[in-house]
């Protein structure tokens, strides 16, 4: 029986990633796949489940595909990933519209668990999230000329305000053939920008190879034929001169490196388990510009976790303003069960968080803003993403700009350009965090 199946992917990329497998997986069994749940017989939400904001998400999605369920226009409704693992107990006793579950362990048993719901099983698989999963194709959800690459799953940091090493299991570096097997055939699929994932890429190798390989796996990818390669989720001690030397002398690999640091206070890294001191921090920053010339760093901060005083939250944006990161995503501490944070004292008020959070994102802005005022006059070149029916005018990002987290580059131009091409962009103004040009012809 052909199953009509739609597919909804919450959280990172990835969650991402793991959807267009199970998608691929689905489709080679026979059923049709589709991002639209109205009309399918089941549609399988991928949730994320590792803050506040992400669970509540996930249960809206719920709730709103429940609701379908009910109007008779959707079959059956199958959740996986962070949430299910994480509430698989709570989500059967509270959210009776969830016809099965999947933790992220079982993500390769998706076709058995959607024609398990379709005729009316409730299905519950949650396998070992530190098992190495088997290598699959995967349905590319992201634009023609974009895609991520996964190279490793799971966590050892253990950071203590982090639930995700409980979620998706120890550190798993994938195969090298393997990645470089899938990176070919996303570079025959016409991928210009290759954007390397996991939750943590620094120690790739460690764990298959006994040493690490992300330089090697580096030379490696830089032989094929991508336009850009981007580098995301690098912990801040992973940093050896031949990553750096690699980073600073291929130029297929963007000048772009996203560091999460989280903060910079020496006490609260401590107790968070986390790398480094301030100093350690602001000397890793320093060496990597000077090593690597047009460097832009993006990072991720936490404010408000346990103990953090009003002094620490102005060091770190002393460090924010001092070291110049041009772009970061800035998180309230979400006192999350389960983590060793949630049950440390000095929990700190979520309003007075809240208001660090606010206060950092108007600092980080200015640091942004200075960033963009340094392009004005200059020719960069850009990806073009499209026209923007909106703006009256194409979109585009440059090498300082990620998927999703970064800016744009809103340009003119005199003739066509498509999707998926480079242009040379004169940057003309700045507005609201993007850049403006015109391309030079
Ligand atoms: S590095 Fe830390 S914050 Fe990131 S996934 Fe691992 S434990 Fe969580």
């Amino acid at each position: 029986m052909t199953l009509k199946i739609a597919f909804i992917s919450l959280g990172c990329s990835k969650n991402l990633i793991n959807t267009e497998q199970m998608m691929a997986l689905c489709k080679a069994a026979g059923h049709q796949v589709t991002g639209e749940p109205e009309g399918a017989d089941v549609a399988v939400l991928n949730t994320c489940g590792f803050i506040d904001a992400a669970k509540s998400e996930a249960i809206e999605h719920i709730i709103a595909l429940g609701e379908l369920k009910q109007a008779g226009k959707l079959g059956k409704l199958l959740v996986c990933g962070c949430l299910s693992q994480r509430y698989p107990e709570e989500i059967k006793k509270d959210l009776p519209e969830v016809d099965g579950l999947m933790g992220t362990g079982s993500y390769d048993q998706i076709v058995s668990a959607v024609e398990a719901v379709a005729k009316g099983e409730n299905p519950d698989l949650f396998g070992d999230i530190s098992a190495t999963s088997e290598e699959g194709e995967r349905l590319v959800t992201t634009p023609g000329y974009t895609a991520f690459l996964k190279i490793a799953e799971g966590c050892d940091n253990f950071c203590a305000f982090c639930i995700i090493p409980y979620l998706r299991g120890r550190y798993r570096s994938r195969p090298m053939e393997a990645i470089l097997q899938e990176a070919k055939e996303l570079a025959d699929a016409g991928v210009k920008e290759l954007i390397l994932i996991a939750q943590d890429i620094g120690p790739y190798g460690k764990d298959l190879y006994g040493e690490r390989k992300l330089s090697e796996l580096l030379r490696q990818l830089c032989k094929l034929p991508f336009h850009w390669i981007r580098l995301h989720y690098l912990y801040p001690d992973h940093f050896d001169d031949e990553v750096i030397r690699v980073i600073a002398s291929q130029p297929r690999i963007v000048k772009y490196l996203d560091i999460p640091l989280q903060h910079c206070s020496d006490r609260l890294l401590k107790s968070m388990n986390r790398w480094g001191t301030k100093e350690s921090l602001t000397t890793l920053l320093q060496n990597l510009r000077e090593k690597i010339p047009g460097l832009v760093l993006r990072t991720s901060l936490i404010c408000g976790l346990p103990g953090e005083t009003e002094e620490d939250f102005e060091d770190l944006c002393q460090f924010v303003t001092e070291t110049g990161i041009e772009r970061a995503g800035v998180f309230q501490y979400s006192r999350e069960e389960g983590t060793r944070a949630a049950e440390m004292p000095d929990q700190v008020p979520e309003e007075v968080a809240q208001q660090r959070v606010d206060r950092l994102i108007e600092l980080q802005s200015r640091v942004l803003d200075e960033y963009n005022e340094s392009r004005l006059g200059t020719v960069m070149e850009v990806l073009c993403e499209g026209f923007d029916n909106e703006m009256g005018c194409y979109v585009g990002r440059t090498y300082a700009d990620s998927v999703e987290v970064d800016g744009h580059v809103y340009f003119t131009a005199a003739g066509l350009v498509p999707a998926g091409t480079f242009v040379n962009v004169r940057m003309t103004g700045t507005e609201d965090g993007d850049l403006t040009g015109e391309v030079e012809e």
